[in-house]
């Protein structure tokens, strides 16, 4: 079934709807996508392109669109709160597993123009404004309800609609996401108001009890993207994200550092994130739909790949719907090819946050774990995640 000139509908028009677009519209098919929003409303803050993401936007031509726009990290670095020398720190230009491809850090904004710019150029149809409010079955195809009392039938649909998708409930997954006991901070800090030594292309990671901050740099330097998160019991907030006020987040790090906190004081657009994953669901697709990204498998950032999961997913659906015999098979492969991965980046991820939110002896000697295998064999933390960055579904991996 090579997907030439066959009809695909995406419901969402995030960073898995737009790839998965791309690598569908490539292959020649006509794809429409429907997103709820007025207008890309992706403005988000920083994000990081992992080489295991990077490969696939390469190979959908979008390495020289995202070097324009993106800044090459050279060093992760892992740092206790207190502590003014790292614990580890991982180079990101002396990589061990074998991919060639960069560690970019970008403005989510700049990313989607990218991708929506590329997909409308290769034809692709997107549709703002329209809110899916009901998916169901009609006969050997799948009709979507709008907002706007309008339909659309199709024999393909992708629900690329993030972790409160609807068509997540259309193929049977009914629970609702779960709160994961942890709350981010997203904003973005003028460099020139930075007096960390943070400019370089560098992440850094602080950890402390119960809370930790990642920042890095994005748009040359300019600006500095902040995540800060911290343990919380419950979100009692409406939404799953709000805009807060600087006093909050000053209050959550005010035993940390005079330079960290003098970084807050001058963070700007403060944005506030209850953190909700759910299971994985055992099926992801149906007969005509199939889950990607949030939608699917929404889990912590704590090791900056949800996003580049999505990426992933992207690739590898277009590819199983270009050559298997049908759409069911497709999807099939596509979750048999995706589900062992999926799992063991989640956990990773969420075991990440264990780790850098510990507390009193625990975290000690996990500082002084991470010290010790840094200094005396900086091979172990350097490959730590070639599983993970090793990776290019592109070419097959
Ligand atoms: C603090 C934080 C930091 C992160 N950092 C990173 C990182 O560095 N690297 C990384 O890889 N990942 C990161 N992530 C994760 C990443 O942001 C997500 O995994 C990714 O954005 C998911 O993309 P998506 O397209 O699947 O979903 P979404 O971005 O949620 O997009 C879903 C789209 O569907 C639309 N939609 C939803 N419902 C409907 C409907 N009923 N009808 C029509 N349209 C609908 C929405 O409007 C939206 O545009 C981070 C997440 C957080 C919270």
């Amino acid at each position: 079934m090579a997907l030439r000139n066959k009809s695909v509908s995406i419901l969402g028009a995030g960073i898995s709807g737009l790839t998965s677009a791309i690598a569908m519209a490539r292959l020649g098919s006509n794809v429409t996508i429907f997103e709820g929003a007025k207008k890309n409303l992706n403005t988000g803050a920083g994000i990081q392109i992992s080489p295991n993401g990077f490969g696939v936007m390469s190979a959908l031509g979008l390495k020289e669109a995202l070097a324009s726009k993106g800044s090459v990290l050279e060093y992760i670095n892992v740092q206790n709160y207190k502590k003014p020398s790292f614990s580890a720190r991982v180079d990101l230009r002396n990589v061990t597993h074998g991919n060639v491809h960069p560690h970019m850090a970008i403005h989510r904004f700049d990313l989607t123009n990218i991708l929506m710019k590329t997909a409308m150029k290769l034809g692709v149809k997107i549709l703002f404004n329209k809110q899916a409010t009901d998916i169901t079955n009609a006969s050997e195809s799948v009709k979507i309800k709008f907002s706007d009392e309008t339909f659309h039938e199709c024999q393909i649909l992708v629900g690329a609609d993030g972790i409160h998708s609807l068509t997540r409930k259309f193929i049977g997954c009914d629970e609702k996401p779960k709160f994961t006991g942890k709350v981010a901070w997203r904003a973005l800090i003028e460099s020139k108001f930075i007096p960390l030594n943070d400019i370089p292309n560098e992440a850094t990671i602080r950890f402390g009890p119960n809370r930790h901050i990642v920042t890095y740099p994005i748009r040359d330097g300019k600006l500095i993207n902040l995540v800060a998160v911290e343990k919380r019991e419950e979100w009692t907030a409406e939404g799953w994200d709000l805009p807060d006020n600087r006093a909050n987040l000053e209050k959550s790090f005010q035993h940390w550092p005079t330079t960290v906190r003098k970084l807050l004081s001058v963070a700007e657009n403060i944005k506030l994130w209850g953190l909700f994953v759910h299971e994985l669901p055992h099926k992801w697709h149906s007969d005509l739909a199939v889950l990607i990204g949030d939608a699917c498998h929404p889990m912590v950032p704590f090791l900056g790949q949800g996003a580049n999961m999505a990426i992933e997913d992207a690739w590898v659906l277009a590819e199983e719907l270009d050559n298997s015999n049908n759409v069911l098979d497709a999807f099939k492969r596509f979750q048999a090819r995706r589900y062992r991965r999926i799992t063991k980046v989640a956990s990773a991820s969420s075991s990440n946050g264990d780790i850098y939110h510990a507390v009193g002896v625990r975290a000690n000697l996990i500082n002084i774990g991470m010290k010790a295998s840094y200094r005396l064999k900086p091979s172990f933390i350097q490959s730590k995640y070639d599983w993970l960055y090793g990776v290019d579904v592109s070419r097959g991996d």
